[in-house]
């Protein structure tokens, strides 16, 4: 792994601003940049993996926590009863910044299949 920061560590360590709408132990969430919906956060591991498959057996925890923690976050935001999570995985899935994210989506309808 590089040992340059990542985009979202210099977001999570104050270096970039962001507008951060949740923080814990585990992860942060800062809205999107480029918002593709009303609702369009980011919920980010502190811990920076690239991508799913360099996730280890001892990152099952962590990735249980973002599970469940965005449902709580896209409750705070409006739309707990209907939203998307996302995760670009590979540049050829659309994946620009590789520390693992979830881009949680809603606030309106949402088509299916994605492009
Ligand atoms: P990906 O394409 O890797 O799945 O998602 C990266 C996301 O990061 C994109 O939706 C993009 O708009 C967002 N993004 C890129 N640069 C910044 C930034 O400096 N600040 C924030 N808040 N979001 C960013």
């Amino acid at each position: 792994m590089s040992d340059e920061k990542t985009l979202f560590e210099r977001i999570i360590d104050g270096e970039i601003p962001g507008d951060i709408v949740h923080e814990d132990e585990h992860c942060v969430a800062f809205k999107d940049i480029n918002p593709g919906a009303p609702v369009h956060i980011l919920l980010v591991p502190r811990k920076p993996m690239p991508r799913l498959q360099d996730g280890t057996p001892d990152d099952q925890g962590l990735l249980g926590h973002l599970m469940l923690t965005a449902p709580k976050i896209a409750a705070q935001h409006g739309v707990g009863d209907a939203f998307r999570l996302v995760v670009n995985n590979g540049a050829d899935a659309g994946q620009s910044v590789f520390h693992l994210h979830l881009h949680i989506i809603g606030g309106r309808p949402l088509k299916w299949p994605p492009g």
